[in-house]
């Protein structure tokens, strides 16, 4: 296994609607060790593979003490609604409130090909969510309202103005965050 560089916003592979996985060989279980280190290092809970440039459904999560990869994922069920602050490793310290369905139903693919069913509520259904979006080209900034996201942007783009690039290297021990 080994730690992936983080595509970061500006990155178009953010942007992109992930193609499905369908069957699972060894590429993707290789990719799914991956994105479980790379979330780790980054001490994140959830990466999905369009994170590190890879633009397959497949997503990982780890939150209350749950950890699971999932793999062609689909919500088929959602029930009220929670909001919440949200933040990124594809966008270091920004942070946003966002509303979400609180409780979802979510079914995907395991690493052996197996379907199963995964019912959340709290911050392992917020997570869920966020890396499906993730999958979509969908980012938590796209939930706020015009406003707080045009201030956002513009504070990200005013920090981020030097950058030589849309990727960083995760190190094994950098800040905390979702
Ligand atoms: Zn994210």
């Amino acid at each position: 296994m080994s730690l992936l560089p983080l595509h970061l916003l500006g990155s178009p592979a953010l942007r992109q609607h992930s193609a499905e996985v369908k069957s699972i060989d060894d590429e993707i279980r290789r990719l799914v060790g991956d994105l479980f280190e790379t979330m780790d290092a980054a001490k994140g809970v959830g990466l999905a593979a369009n994170q590190v440039g890879i633009t397959r459904r497949v997503a990982v999560v780890d939150a209350e003490g749950d950890r699971f990869a999932m793999i062609d994922p689909v919500i088929v069920e959602t029930e009220g609604r929670a909001t919440a602050e949200e933040g990124c490793l594809s966008i270091p310290d920004i942070y946003g409130d966002v509303t979400r369905p609180e409780r979802v139903v979510m079914e995907a693919l395991d690493v052996d090909g197996v379907r199963y069913r995964k019912e959340a509520t709290g911050l392992k259904a917020r997570a869920i969510q966020h890396e499906l979006d993730h999958l979509d080209g969908i980012l938590f900034l796209d939930h706020l309202s015009l406003l707080k996201r045009q201030m956002l942007l513009s504070r990200w783009r005013r920090e981020h103005k030097d950058d030589a690039g849309y990727t960083k290297e995760v190190q094994a021990a950098s800040a905390r965050s979702e």
